[in-house]
């Protein structure tokens, strides 16, 4: 599906050494204009390698980043770093990614006065508007990031991100390091500029409780692979692959899961070197023969519902 303002990734993959390593391996992702669609698996599943290729922070090494129709990995010059600004990433760790020596007035105002995106004279006030909208009283922008807590830096984080007029937000675990109730007002700011200003969000996480209430389609990865998609309610009150229903069982608040998982047993494998068929065999209590030796492949299980599981087939 091409012919929406959105983003397709296909068979994406990161050179490790000599190998090519498909730490994102023939993920077909589309994003649709004002969508959320959260994004969730354990550490070392690929998301954040898939959302630094959709943010066009990493290249791939084969594949397509395709936004509004243009693959973004054929663009150059102008042109590239006026659809890369379009897609800002907000991180975890919004500390590790502020200039230190900066003051929040030169980390918000940099990169908009350096594009052209401010009027002349018209600097401190754009500034203002930013961190007014993220929720940041603009009298503390002569400030340096080590004096604000971490919620108020990741606000920075995101006055940043939105003082280049993005239209797309990539949060990669981007409440993670935050406590409980700081976590709730951020995904409360989140919405809050999505319906304001008309954002469409890939949401990185490796927890389902965070992107519950927030996203409209959840997408499940699985040793760079999508291992399961549907509409957020469908995921939470019908969940098909066994990795999703061990995912949920590690959801203390979600009740489910019927008790048959106490949730992913053992390691994420290496990527590396990923276990043959159905990479998730050597952890799932359902694994067959088959499992092994054939990559099942995502089939539609429900209208706008897809799960890549053998057990479907036998059903
Ligand atoms: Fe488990 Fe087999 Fe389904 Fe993979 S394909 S999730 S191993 S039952």
């Amino acid at each position: 599906p091409l012919d929406f303002a959105g983003r397709l990734v296909k068979r994406l993959g990161v050179k490790v050494r000599e190998d090519v390593v498909h730490a994102v391996d023939g993920v077909d992702l589309s994003v649709r204009k004002g969508e959320v669609v959260g994004l969730v698996g354990e550490s070392g599943c690929g998301k954040s390698t898939l959302g630094r290729m959709v943010a066009g922070i990493m290249p791939p090494s084969d594949g397509q980043v395709v936004w509004r129709g243009q693959d973004l990995t054929k663009l150059s010059g102008a042109d590239a770093k006026r659809a890369k600004l379009r897609t800002q990433m907000i991180f975890q760790d919004p500390y590790a990614s502020l200039n230190p020596r900066l003051k929040v007035a030169e980390i918000v105002g940099e990169a908009p006065q350096y594009h052209g995106l401010v009027p002349r004279g018209g600097l401190e006030a754009y500034v203002d508007d930013q961190l007014r909208r993220a929720g940041l009283d603009p009298s503390l922008k002569r400030r340096y990031p080590h004096q604000f807590s971490g919620g108020q830096r990741q606000r920075i984080g995101i006055a940043r991100a939105l003082a280049v007029q993005p239209d797309f937000l990539v949060c990669d675990e981007a409440v993670a390091a935050l406590d409980v109730s700081i976590q709730a007002q951020i995904l409360n700011l989140f919405m809050k500029l999505r319906r304001e200003l008309d954002l469409t969000y890939l949401f990185i996480s490796h927890d389902l409780g965070v992107v519950e209430h927030l996203s409209d389609r959840v997408v499940i990865m699985y040793l760079g692979r999508v291992v399961e998609e549907a509409p957020s309610e469908e995921v939470f009150a019908r969940p098909n692959h066994p990795y999703t229903r061990a995912l949920l069982a590690e959801v203390p608040r979600i009740e489910a899961r019927k008790r048959v998982f106490a949730g992913v047993q053992g390691e994420i494998p290496s990527p590396l070197n990923p276990p043959s068929g159905c990479h998730f065999h050597p952890r799932c209590p359902f694994a067959f023969d088959r499992c092994r030796a054939e990559r099942p492949a995502l089939k539609q299980v429900a209208p706008g519902h897809r799960s890549a599981c053998h057990l479907n087939d036998a059903a």
